[in-house]
């Protein structure tokens, strides 16, 4: 049986957190009513999750590369090749890949960076983008694709390239856009300068091509902001990552609302699996992300599923809004426990990060977590939180003994020796 057991990581983005003093010096977890995660942590093993190291905040994208044991700090190269992947680019090893916004620019002055938020067309505008530069610049490849709204991604193929170069979105409104440059280090690096100066040429010809297009003149018609700009940014070289089948002998599936971690998740040939209703807000329907899961138990060996609200709390620094947001996780939670054949599934409950309210930031805070299901031994926790999990018996672990430890719990680990 134990050869059938499934691995499922349980997240609420964010979730854990600080003592509040508008709750009596309760975190979030503390203060909210969560039958479900405090049944989760009395029937299992806690303790305290540092997914990349003691002391070290981190981000969704990093946090989740290093659940999964995947070392951020070896790995991790930019934002932008997870941003590609997860529009659809077929991301190679080698690649350089920035996310970029459709920007409205008046001469160079960058007065709306989303475009209005701009909601239809912008398929059409990555077509023109593409088209006008099907010939490459310099000899490298341009492949450019939309994702929602004014999002979109970048992707530059060929030799002699670097990722040591700076940003063109201003990241804020009524200023120049930036030139890329070679950063400092690289100030005389070739490919580098190459790079900036390709990064440059996009902007120009691409600026070009939008101004003109009909998508564009309708915008203006209409007295709406042109998408006249694709601004990059957050640019990182794609590395070559083993498959989580591969790696791990598991046959794996992602539902989370994070697009960057849903990047991650096709990196990794993983299933990412679309939820009606998970919105990736605080009006996100819990119950459709817990029926996700339990369909996918059905025919994956391993599931990551992540809900963002907590997060979103966290950053707003609205502990209300969060103990709302991790009652939602606790209701999916709710759901799993029922659904689920505990005799076949290892759990590990958890949060990738702290957001605490009182910082609206993530910090490099020790993470409440939980496991339980088949092969847990049970502590003497039972509650999920902050105080109640560092009694726990599985102690302080990292990104690394995460699936160490699940596959452990699940009978699918390799012995070491005889
Ligand atoms: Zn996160
Ligand atoms: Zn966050």
């Amino acid at each position: 049986m134990s050869s059938e057991c499934k691995c499922i990581i349980f997240i609420g983005d964010g979730m854990g957190g600080r003592p509040v003093p508008s709750l009596g010096q309760r975190t979030t977890i503390e203060a909210a009513s969560t039958p479900a995660l405090d049944a989760i942590a009395a029937r299992g093993e806690s303790g305290y999750l540092h997914p990349a190291g003691i002391g070290v905040p981190i981000g969704s994208d990093t946090a989740h590369m290093a659940i999964l044991g995947y070392d951020p700090f070896t790995y991790y190269r930019g934002r932008g090749p997870f941003e590609a992947k997860g529009v659809g680019i077929d991301v190679r090893p080698g690649d350089l890949a920035f996310r970029c916004n459709f920007s409205t620019l008046q001469g160079r002055v960058v007065t709306d960076r989303r475009a209005g938020r701009i909601k239809s067309g912008t398929d059409q505008l990555a077509q023109a983008i593409n088209e006008g530069l099907r010939d490459g610049i310099e000899g490298v490849e341009v492949i450019f694709r939309q994702s929602v709204e004014h999002r979109a991604a970048l992707v530059l193929r060929g030799e002699g390239l670097d990722h040591r170069v700076s940003e063109v979105d201003p990241h804020e409104e009524d200023t120049d856009y930036w030139e890329c440059r070679p950063l400092p280090e690289a100030a005389d690096d070739t490919n580098a300068v190459r790079t900036a100066r390709i990064v440059n040429e996009f902007v120009a010809r691409s600026s070009e091509i939008l101004q003109d297009h009909p998508v564009n003149k309708q915008r203006a018609a209409e007295g709406k902001p042109m998408a006249n700009a694709a601004l990059p940014r957050g640019v990182g070289t794609a590395v070559d990552l083993e498959p989580f089948e591969l790696k791990y002998g598991m046959t794996g599936a992602m539902i989370v609302e994070v697009d960057l971690v849903r990047g991650l998740g096709t990196y990794l040939g993983m299933d990412v699996i679309d939820v009606e209703g998970a919105t990736g807000g605080a009006d996100t329907d819990e119950y459709a992300i817990a029926k996700a899961v339990e369909a996918a138990w059905a025919d994956h060996d391993f599931i990551l599923a992540n809900i963002k609200a907590p997060d979103l709390g966290g950053h707003d620094g609205e502990p209300l809004q969060k103990i709302q947001a991790i009652e939602k996780v606790d209701r999916a939670a709710g759901y799993l426990l029922d659904a689920l054949d505990w005799g076949r599934t290892a759990l590990l409950l958890a949060a990738d990060h702290c957001t605490p309210c009182g910082l609206k930031d993530h910090s490099g805070d020790a993470i409440p977590v939980a496991f339980c299901g088949y092969g847990v031994r049970p502590d003497a926790v039972v509650s999920y939180g902050e105080r109640a999990c560092a009694a726990g018996s599985i102690g302080h672990i990292q990104g690394p003994d995460v699936m160490r430890v699940l596959s452990s719990f699940a009978g699918r680990a390799h012995k070491f020796g005889a």
